[in-house]
């Protein structure tokens, strides 16, 4: 009996080590924009990823009274929801460039995982599907073709970010973690997103509108604007990410 005990001891910690060095192989790359001329007020690039759900108006209006820019990546499911949303962003080219965060919010990562409670598309080629379907809904949304991509959690594995490279997509990765996957409180939302430097990535989420966090976006955004921050969209800046997702 203690035989047996030990040995499935040793099957679980193996068990145990198998897949941490499967949770090793994920990536979650960064993004920074080039550093610009010292005497600027620097500038930032505000990425808000549209998971599914709704919008957060309280972010949408503050980007559009305030002239604020951003890179939203939608999802085809987010899109389908918020028609009146995308128009508004459609009715302002100069602040919303729309880019790619899959079709159905599948984590790009080609082998079977869960990552954050959400199942990985798991195959080669159900990353495929995922970027694809994520382009197509766009294209059939009227905008112009995507030429970013964020996969849902933002991990990859890197025969995945290989994949997505190949099919003709910059990896949006980012620096500064603005809201915790929205679920940081306002204050510490805030926080964060105000403390962001020259050449930082922002991310954070413009699809929970019921979250504490999304107010904290709103203030943490006036904060930089305040500061003399510019604000970028990714299409206006050169990106450097790691891990191949840019060069
Ligand atoms: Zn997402």
């Amino acid at each position: 009996m203690g035989l047996l005990r030990n040995s499935l001891c040793v099957l679980a910690l193996s068990l145990l080590a198998a897949s941490a060095g499967n949770a090793a192989t994920l990536l979650e790359p960064t993004l920074h924009l080039k550093p610009q001329a010292p005497e600027g007020g620097g500038r930032v690039a505000l990425t808000l990823d549209a998971c599914g759900g709704k919008t957060d108006t309280r972010i949408l209006s503050a980007l559009v009274d305030n002239r604020i820019s951003a890179t939203i990546f939608v999802t085809g499911i987010w899109l389908k929801r918020n028609a009146a949303a995308v128009e508004i962003m459609r009715a302002h080219p100069d602040l919303f460039e729309l880019e790619n965060h899959g079709g159905r919010h599948i984590p790009a990562v080609d082998t079977p995982r869960k990552i954050y409670g959400i199942s990985s598309a798991g195959s080669p080629d159900a990353v495929q599907a995922e970027v694809e379907s994520g382009a197509a809904a766009l294209a059939s949304a009227g905008g112009p073709a995507p030429k970013w991509f964020r996969g849902a959690t933002a991990e990859y594995s890197p025969s995945a970010i290989a994949m997505i490279r190949k099919l003709g997509f910059k990896i949006a990765g980012f620096s500064v973690n603005g809201d915790g996957g929205s679920l940081l409180g306002a204050k510490e939302t805030a926080r964060r997103i105000g403390a962001a430097k020259d050449g930082d990535v922002i991310i954070a989420h413009i699809n929970q509108p019921t979250h504490a966090a999304g107010e904290g976006v709103v203030q943490g955004l006036l904060a930089l604007k305040q500061k003399g921050m510019t604000f970028v969209r990714l299409d206006d800046a050169d990106g450097i990410g790691n891990d191949g997702t840019t060069d």
